[in-house]
């Protein structure tokens, strides 16, 4: 019996890998594991979002600082406009971007384009558009990737929340799912994998916005000596270590020449 189980879990692993985005400059090329589709995970997301736009609305913390909200939308939507590089279906997703006003230093993109930038982020660590563009970019090529989709994934396989009823559709994979998206969209921390390579087309994003691409080895940089200092949301979900800088400023160079004016 496990011997049939683990050949059914392989063929379907084979047939369920494919690569969500085009290949760039950036070089991101890898096959990703899918057990659920992109629909019922945007789905899970989008309850989570609604949920926390009306917990912030209720606390007058949404998108209430105008001026605020203008220039993050301004520099979120070049990103977005080049969204349909890495991938072609972009162009039709619901994407949204919100400012969030509390002093917390974080920013995400849920899955299906929902942006949300925390005031203290910017204020806290005086980012400049570019380096803005950065962070949101960093955020877009992670919903652009589907990483939470594949989290999700190998979340289930591992937990063993879908036996091979779920695996072939017949039992119920929804109830898992809204088990698992929870920890997977709010607590999960990415993998270093799914770091770099948000990392790397994050960058590439900028640069095809006009952005300038130095700016993704400041704002790193700054993100981490601030956290000595006090911890930084962002990091706790989006990991660091020390090759990030160095790959940074390689892709910076390869970039400049690619994309220069
Ligand atoms: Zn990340």
């Amino acid at each position: 019996m496990k011997k049939i189980f683990t050949t059914l879990t392989l063929a379907l692993a084979l047939s369920a890998c494919t690569n969500s985005t085009n290949v760039g400059v950036s070089n991101v090329n890898r096959s990703q594991l899918f057990l659920f589709s992109s629909d019922e995970i945007n789905a899970e997301a989008a309850n989570l979002y609604s949920q926390t736009l009306s917990e912030n609305q209720s606390k007058h913390t949404l998108n209430t600082d105008k001026a605020l909200y203008n220039r993050v939308n301004k520099v979120a939507q070049r990103l977005i406009a080049k969204a349909p590089f890495f991938r072609e279906d972009a162009k039709d997703w619901a994407w949204e971007v919100n400012v969030i006003n509390a002093d917390i230093l974080n920013a995400w993109c849920l899955p299906g384009g929902k942006i949300a930038v925390y005031s203290g982020l910017i204020k806290d660590l005086k980012l400049t558009d570019d380096e803005l563009a950065v962070v949101i970019g960093h955020e877009i090529a992670h919903a652009l990737r589907e990483h939470s989709r594949e989290q999700a994934s190998s979340q289930a396989l591992t937990q063993g929340a879908i036996g091979i009823a779920g695996i072939f559709g017949i039992g119920n994979i929804g109830v898992s799912l809204s088990n698992i998206a929870s920890n997977v969209f709010i607590s999960l921390p990415f993998s270093r994998a799914h770091e770099t390579e948000a990392d790397r087309i994050g960058l590439e994003l900028c640069a095809l916005a006009g952005f300038n691409v130095d700016a993704g080895v400041s704002v790193w940089q700054k993100m981490s000596q601030a956290n000595s200092d006090k911890p930084i949301e962002l990091l706790s979900t989006h990991p660091s270590d020390e090759s990030r800088i160095s790959d940074l400023e390689r892709l910076s160079s390869e970039l400049k020449l690619q994309y220069k004016k």
